[in-house]
């Protein structure tokens, strides 16, 4: 699927997640979800459902942070063996992970860097910002990643959770692009097979166009009338 396909799906798969872990214990961890877990979580669920495809030099997650992201993603490439091989693998969702889940453990600090590059790479996959101007676009979305960072920091968003959103985001990056005709080697190393390869639609195709993203939009508008609560989101007057 497209980046701004993948980001979707991360939206509405951590919006579908909520209710089923709503107040449930996992790994050590409570889930007490209020409106500023589900939002951050969205939204690091979608950064992270781009991450796989770091290893490709042209996906949206390779030309987020410029240089950067870009040489990120040759180290990447050369390591899990080029596009739709490593990255694309439980290995990968694993390590990815548990490297979040301990560098936040570690650090509070590290929490923070990794929700706004994560936010960053989410607002670029959506599609925010202008794709003719790259400077400005490239502004923009650091602003809004940054007041979006901000904003759930000063509201207290308790990210006990993140290493589990990042690996799960990377999941459904599997998912969207199983269901296409490209397939998926899940289970790299010890197995190459591209799962789910030859089934499914073409990648950025009319069904994808014209029915996927249409309903996870849809999704995500569903989604956030069941999730919040409005009336008592909105200030006093
Ligand atoms: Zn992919």
């Amino acid at each position: 699927m497209m980046g701004h396909s993948h980001a979707l799906s991360g939206v509405v798969g951590w919006m579908a997640v909520v209710p089923l872990v709503q107040g449930t214990e996992f790994l050590g961890l409570s889930f007490h979800l209020g409106p500023g877990e589900i939002i951050a979580g969205s939204l690091v669920c979608a950064g992270a459902a781009l991450l796989p495809d770091i290893d490709h030099k042209s996906a949206t997650v390779t030309k987020t942070y410029g240089k950067i992201t870009e040489t990120l993603s040759d180290m990447v490439g050369f390591l899990f063996g080029g596009h739709r091989m490593g990255t694309h693998s439980l290995f990968f969702a694993v390590l990815m992970g548990v490297l979040v889940q301990v560098l936040a453990l570690w650090s509070e600090m590290a929490v923070q860097v990794f929700v706004f590059l994560l936010i960053g790479i989410a607002l670029q996959g959506l599609g925010f910002g202008l794709d003719k101007n790259r400077v400005a676009s490239g502004i923009i979305n650091a602003l809004a990643t940054a007041a979006i960072t901000l904003a759930l920091y000063a509201s207290g968003v308790n990210y006990s959770w993140l290493g589990l959103a990042v690996a799960f985001g990377v999941i459904l990056h599997f998912l969207g692009d199983m269901i296409t005709k490209m397939g998926v080697p899940i289970f790299w190393p010890f197995w190459k097979k591209r799962i789910g390869q030859k089934v499914g639609f073409v990648t950025d195709g009319p069904v994808e166009k014209k029915v996927v993203t249409p309903l996870l939009t849809v999704g995500i508008i569903v989604g956030s009338l069941y999730l919040f609560d409005w009336p008592t989101l909105l200030p006093d007057r």
